[in-house]
């Protein structure tokens, strides 16, 4: 299959296995399956990584499991704004959009705004008009939200109301989806998606739309897309710092990538995860919250999915 591969991750924000029922966390492993598998069929039939990525996250934001598109965040106006990149590890274009409010897919309009060539980064209403100019599915604001994350908004407020000291969780903070591909060609590729988190202030850009902080590839390096608070991943310019610690430092993607998040990242006391893939398509995804959506279709085509420890092992793609 030519080093063909690709992974994914649903954010780390997990909630705990006996919040949900086993349907609704099968369901989420499906709807995982799927992204993997639209992404895998554009590799195999000689796709580029770049398509690769966008494919499997339309599939992720389509989902209601996950916070990126349809299921997002909501703000603490009650609002969503919605961020998302997309990186060729080729020629290192990328293209990226923050806040915006009605593109159905942000990660679509990310894409956009890289095939302009005219901009990397384009923030609010000028960002959902330029996504409507491009031609691509426009929706009411509301579109986005599900009575879950209304539920966790109104949670959320009423502790900070009456004061209560009660950390959120992952759960109820956090969420992203990102994947990262390799196509035959031996080119890398990166994408992310958000809603942030729930409760943001309004205005608030995270890392996801930031290339390097959230979101990064370079070829014969590797290609990586983050979840957790993004202000730390900012600040440590964590995607990229990923990409140095190979390049620069020579270390093994894995152990690069395990030292990002059990050392640099855990030392700000919040969680985080992300999945990468090497130069030469080998997947890993460290976190260290309850658990992370991931999954990945290695080179000899075997898909894996995961939501908390346990993997599950679904045979070939
Ligand atoms: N990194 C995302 C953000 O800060 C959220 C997450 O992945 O949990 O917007």
């Amino acid at each position: 299959m030519s080093g063909i591969a690709i992974g994914l991750h649903g954010g780390c924000g997990t909630l705990s296995l006996n919040l949900q029922t086993e349907a609704e966390w099968a369901e989420s492993r499906a709807h995982m399956a799927s992204a993997l598998r639209a992404g895998w069929r554009i590799l195999r039939a000689g796709g580029s990584a770049l398509d690769a990525v966008q494919a499997a996250v339309v599939v992720m934001e389509d989902s209601p499991h996950f916070n990126a598109g349809y299921g997002a965040a909501l703000t603490e106006k009650s609002t969503h704004e919605l961020d998302a990149s997309i990186m060729d590890g080729a020629s290192l274009a990328a293209g990226a959009v923050c806040t915006v409010r009605r593109v159905r897919n942000p990660v679509l309009a990310a894409r956009a705004v890289l095939d302009s060539g005219r901009a990397v980064l384009l923030a609010g209403e000028a960002a959902d008009d330029f996504a409507a100019s491009q031609g691509l599915a426009m929706v009411a604001p509301n579109y986005f939200t599900t009575q879950r994350r209304v539920d966790a908004l109104k949670l959320l407020q009423q502790r900070a109301a009456t004061g209560a000291f009660v950390p959120a969780s992952e759960a109820e903070k956090h969420g992203t989806v990102g994947a990262v591909a390799r196509d035959q060609q031996g080119h890398l590729a990166a994408a992310t998606s958000t809603g942030g988190f729930n409760n943001k202030p309004s205005g608030r850009v995270g890392d996801s739309p930031l290339i390097g902080a959230g979101t990064y590839a370079q070829d014969g390096v590797c290609a990586v897309s983050c979840t957790g608070q993004g202000e730390i991943f900012i600040r440590r310019v964590a995607a990229y710092d990923l990409a140095a610690r190979i390049r620069y430092g020579g270390q093994p993607l894995e152990a690069a990538a395990t030292s990002l998040v059990f050392e640099t990242l855990s030392s700000h006391f919040i969680g985080a995860g992300l999945i990468a893939l090497g130069a030469s398509g080998n997947p890993v995804a460290p976190f260290n919250t309850l658990g992370m959506y991931r999954g990945w279709i290695t080179t000899d085509g075997e898909l894996t999915v995961a939501t908390h420890q346990e993997l599950h092992h679904l045979g070939a793609a």
